[in-house]
């Protein structure tokens, strides 16, 4: 299947999700995850108007920030080492991995020094599998206080991960918890601005996280594939 076939596709999942739960689909943004493709097809990508990409190690990002950096809006995914900030802080307009007090710290200052805000997603462990990143659920609250005074980041909404199921439908109590737990933390009023948004679904499971309330789904293989040579592939 082409790519253009691979987003129709796609799109018209979206489109079926967001009526099943009475949804509308400019509500739900595709994250084009490319971490598994080479920066030719990430420009295709980009070329067939997709703008969001999505990528979890700077190490395989930086290639292709540096070539098309300027022809997208750069999300990254993955666990964020503070020492990597550095590396990523002003490139990538959202960081979906916040989920920990120092990395909160490192990510106020770095983005303050460059006299910007960075959006920043909460990233919490639902499942609660031990081989997940995230603060726990009952940390939540308290981390959204100790992150108040951090003028320079933007927490816009939470972001999570399911555990692999082969029946995707098994993974909707993690996507209905972190939908409740968004709900929960806007009713404390912890942030100046309530939490509009919920990253979650990836390719074998996005249609039960929009049914959900996903505001970004964050699709690699299903929607740009998988190429050989690729750290991931
Ligand atoms: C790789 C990755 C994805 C996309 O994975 P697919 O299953 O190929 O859609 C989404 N989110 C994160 C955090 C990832 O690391």
């Amino acid at each position: 299947m082409s790519l253009e076939e691979r987003i129709q596709q796609v799109n018209q999942k979206i489109e079926d999700a967001c009526k099943r739960s009475n949804r509308q689909s400019e509500h739900v943004n595709v994250i084009a995850v490319t971490k598994y493709v080479s920066l030719q097809t990430t420009g295709a990508v980009l070329e067939q108007g997709l703008e969001h990409i999505g990528e979890n190690r700077w190490q395989d990002a930086q290639a292709k920030w540096e070539a098309l950096g300027q022809k997208g809006t750069w999300h990254f995914i993955g666990h964020l080492q503070t020492n990597k900030v550095k590396d990523v802080i002003g490139k990538f307009a959202y960081i979906h991995s916040l989920d920990r007090l120092s990395l909160a710290k490192e990510l106020d200052k770095k983005a303050g020094a460059l006299g910007m805000k960075v959006n920043t997603f909460m990233q919490v462990n639902i499942s609660g599998e031990e081989s997940k990143y995230g603060l726990q659920p009952e940390q939540a609250s308290s981390f959204l206080k100790d992150i108040q005074s951090f003028n320079n980041l933007n927490v816009i909404g939470l972001m999570t991960m399911a555990p692999h199921e082969e029946d995707p439908e098994m993974t909707r109590p993690v996507f209905r918890g972190l939908r409740e737990l968004r709900d929960d933390l806007n009713g404390q009023a912890l942030t100046a601005q309530p939490l509009t948004e919920l990253s979650m679904g990836m390719s074998n499971d996005f249609e039960v996280a929009i049914e959900e309330g996903a505001t970004w789904v964050r699709l690699g293989s299903i929607l740009v594939g998988k190429e050989e040579g690729t750290r991931w592939a």
